[in-house]
């Protein structure tokens, strides 16, 4: 069996979900479970309706709501015309945003919003595009069925950023889709979404439907994870950032992990994790051109001559500056900096240390104040704010003289924070005044890909 996985883009209108049926018909030989996220723009507007009626404004929560019902709708219109189904989609939908209407009263008279809410509120963006997907699919003799991924995706309660319980989840998935698949059927799934154990839904964070895919494909060991987009592939960086930007034809999990860590958007940053453990390609394609090939992300792909395949980029970074002239050169101080971390579940992404200080990077400021009072009680804390990362990824470029030369160069002014380069060999990552990052980001793709290497590796986007 395969995974497919639609993102948002991919089903945000009638034609796009003709699409999508067209790309599940053709791949139906290879029994397919398809996985599909919230209409692109939904799940912002979930979250925003949430907040609106949280600040007392319920008018403007009720709005949002029916604009969404209205894009549900006219869709619903388009891609379903038979009885009985087109009637019950509507009234789904229609349900489900009157439920919606009720919580958020209950949330404007509170004035109180849990991530539990938040989570129940924005789940309905995946639970209503995979009803009228999966009816779609049926009209055109598909024969789809629905799963609620909540009876799949076993979760812990940690609400907004759930952590999915792996053997739970392989469990359910053998029970409830493996004899779907056996008899011909093709289950559609919604991603993102999950449920506790009791029975409570979850989300596992935004864009957490390539997580999901990966998740159930790793489960039900298929054979390959597609993630269907809006762009050809991975690309040598995000294209709305440089215009020029190549699809690679195939890289490395590794480097896909590292490039998704630090902001490609086009994978979320977990996904690879479920693939490596059962070394399950992932395919990144593209939903508007289903006949192009995509990126290849595998093991071990074949060595390529060039050193850096990609760069991403993160903004909102807050870098860290400790210094103890006391615990410094002591053993344990690196140890008691971490801790706090730890105690305050807050990662840390770069580090560097001299003689005098470590720095370090977070790119989730929530627990700061806590964190940094903490280390007041040993060491002088400085917090710089509105940072950015550039992460430049290649397999190859530990193993390249010159490339550090090629990348400070090519950033001529821009002032360099904070460098990290080793620790996987397969990157360096640079902390940048975040007014710079797109510069940046233009800059380095220039000198590495303009023109672009002469190698078996780069497509020109669009091309095939
Ligand atoms: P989906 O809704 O299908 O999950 P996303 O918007 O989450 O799609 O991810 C696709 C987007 O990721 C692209 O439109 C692109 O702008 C962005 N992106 C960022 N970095 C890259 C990259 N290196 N390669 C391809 N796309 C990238
Ligand atoms: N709909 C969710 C989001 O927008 C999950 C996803 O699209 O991957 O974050
Ligand atoms: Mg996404």
């Amino acid at each position: 069996m395969i995974v497919a996985k639609f993102g948002g883009t991919s089903v945000e209108n009638a034609r796009a979900m003709e699409n999508v049926i067209g790309i599940v018909t053709r791949e139906k030989a290879r029994q397919p479970l398809v996985v599909v996220s919230a209409i692109a723009g939904a799940t912002n507007d979930l979250q925003q309706c949430a907040f609106r009626a949280l600040e007392g404004k319920l008018d403007d929560s009720v709005s949002i709501l029916n604009n969404l019902l209205d894009r549900h709708v006219t869709i619903a219109e388009n891609v379903i015309d038979n009885r009985p189904s087109y009637p019950q989609v509507i009234q789904f939908c229609r349900r489900r945003i009157e439920e919606l209407r009720n919580l958020c009263q209950g949330i404007a008279i509170l004035g109180e919003l849990t991530n539990r809410s938040l989570d129940a509120i924005t789940s309905v963006g995946e639970r209503m595009s995979s009803m009228i997907l999966c009816e779609g699919m049926k009209q055109r003799g598909i024969p789809a069925e629905l799963i609620d991924a909540r009876s799949l995706m076993l979760t812990d309660d940690r609400y907004t950023s759930a952590t999915p319980l792996f053997d739970r989840i392989e469990e359910r998935s053998k029970e409830v889709v493996s004899p779907l698949l056996k008899s011909g059927k093709i289950p559609v799934t919604q991603g993102y979404i999950g449920s506790t154990v009791k029975g409570i839904t979850t989300t596992l964070g935004r864009g957490g439907s390539d997580y999901s895919a990966a998740i159930l494909g790793a489960a039900l060991d298929a054979e390959e994870i597609q993630i269907w987009t809006d762009v050809d592939g991975v690309l040598t960086a995000d294209p709305r950032i440089a215009s020029k930007a190549r699809k690679l034809r195939i890289i490395s999990f590794r480097e896909a992990s590292e490039l998704a860590y630090f902001g490609a958007k086009v994978l979320h940053p977990s996904t690879i994790l479920p693939a490596i453990g059962k070394n399950i390609p992932v395919v990144v394609l593209n939903s508007k051109r289903p006949d192009s090939t995509g990126t290849r992300i595998v093991a071990h792909p074949p060595k390529s001559n060039v050193p850096v395949k990609s760069i991403a980029s993160k903004k909102g970074i807050t870098v860290i500056n400790i210094q103890s002239t006391r615990m410094l050169m002591a053993h344990g101080f690196l140890e008691s900096i971490f801790a706090v971390f730890n105690r305050y579940k807050t990662s840390v992404d770069l580090v560097s240390t001299s003689e005098v200080a470590v720095s370090l990077t977070i790119d989730n400021p929530e627990k700061i104040d806590e964190i940094v009072a903490e280390l007041k009680r040993f060491s002088e804390v400085a917090i710089y704010e509105r940072k950015a990362i550039v992460c430049i990824v290649g397999d190859q470029m530990h193993s390249t003289a010159g490339i550090a030369d090629r990348i400070f160069r090519a950033l001529g002014d821009i002032n360099v924070m904070m460098i990290s380069q080793g620790a996987s060999e397969i990157n360096m990552s640079l902390v940048i005044e975040e007014e710079r990052v797109l510069d940046a980001v233009r800059r380095l793709h220039a000198e590495f890909f303009e023109p672009v290497p002469e190698v078996e590796l780069f497509d020109a986007v669009g091309a095939n």
